[in-house]
């Protein structure tokens, strides 16, 4: 184990694109790439289990990951089938080639309930036109004439964009239940917060936690308020669900969606919550006086926000604020098509 600041990472070398790299005894990494400032890479988990295998998570539709998936399916494999397909939860890194190696495989897909009709309910959403809901919910936030018209420029919801078949069928996947992959038996832990009902996978004999994209080793998860459910309190989901993952021993092997397999849990989620309660402090701090939601970004944000980020920006600034709206620190007001927040 390697210090990594609060952490400590896993001696072993992260693998190259399309090879695998045997991070215990019949469980393999394989590293896709992703082209997101940030995050660069997902991590997807290849399990031996029997006589085939079970993978966890497949990476964005892309046409450079699928002719990666074949790479590995012609050596990794070893000849063997993949057998099963767990998504963690729906955002298209997970699930964007999950429908197509299904397929071709004859797999048993795994979901929990609520990332399964969500992300399908999207998918078959997409549509080339912003509607008129979500730029009503924009406008409330403060963006101008020009960020809305570059929002309808460019779309909304990309994810038929990036998934390649979005599974039509699933068997459930719900907490607390018992997985035999191998003869390693992995609870289903559901986290909440990053996405509506996330799995993450914990085998309690060697202690080790698939943690998706609940825990990351050297980011902290997206969490962001959408126009589909402009009330949600993801970071209060969020953080309640860590509480259930602190109780996981801390040295406990993480492995994670994005970053490098590390050890060192506890210190990494007591990280995390001190990382959002400063946020909400500092959008309480900038409330003092009344503005709509985008007034905060510097406050919030060292990066600078542009047409590419907004939309996260505003989603992320939300869930913050909706926070300290549900523990009595903000209120809000209409003021013509405007949201006006300030501190209560
Ligand atoms: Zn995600």
């Amino acid at each position: 184990m390697k210090a990594g600041g609060v952490m400590d990472y896993w001696e072993g070398q992260a693998p190259a694109a399309g090879t695998a790299q045997e991070v215990l005894p019949g469980i393999f990494w394989i590293r896709m790439p992703l082209p997101i400032r940030g995050l660069e890479t997902i991590n997807l988990w290849l399990l031996r289990d029997g006589d085939g295998w079970t993978l966890i998570d497949t990476g964005l539709g892309t046409g450079e990951i699928h002719r990666l998936w074949q790479q590995i399916f012609a050596t990794v494999l070893a000849g063997a089938p993949i057998k099963r397909v767990i998504c963690t939860h729906f955002h298209p890194d997970h699930t964007g080639q999950a429908g197509w190696i299904v397929e071709r495989f004859g797999a048993a897909f795994h979901m929990s309930a609520g990332e399964w009709s969500f992300g399908r309910m999207l998918w078959l959403d997409s549509q080339p036109e912003v509607p008129a809901y979500v730029l009503g919910f924009l406008r409330r936030q403060g963006w101008d004439e020009a960020a809305l018209a570059h929002q309808e420029s460019r779309g909304y919801n990309m994810l038929a964009r990036s998934i390649r078949q979005y599974p039509h069928s699933f068997t459930r996947l719900a907490d607390g239940q018992r997985m035999n992959i191998g003869g390693r038996y992995w609870r289903v832990m559901v986290g909440r917060g990053h996405s509506p009902e996330h799995c993450c996978l914990y085998d309690e004999v060697d202690n080790i936690l698939i943690s998706g994209d609940q825990i990351l080793p050297a980011i902290s998860p997206h969490i962001g308020v959408y126009p589909s459910e402009p009330d949600a309190d993801p970071l209060g989901d969020y953080l309640s669900s860590l509480k259930d993952f602190a109780r996981l021993p801390d040295d406990c092997l993480v492995l994670p969606a994005h970053g490098h397999v590390f050890r060192g849990l506890g210190r990494r989620i007591r990280a995390l919550q001190a990382h959002h309660r400063e946020r909400v402090d500092a959008i309480c701090a900038f409330f003092a006086r009344p503005a709509p939601a985008v007034a905060c970004f510097p406050a919030l944000f060292a990066r600078p926000i542009t047409d590419e980020n907004r939309m996260l920006a505003t989603a992320e600034a939300l869930a913050h604020i909706n926070r300290a709206l549900r523990e009595g620190r903000l209120q809000r007001r209409p003021e013509g098509d405007v949201t006006m927040y300030e501190a209560a």
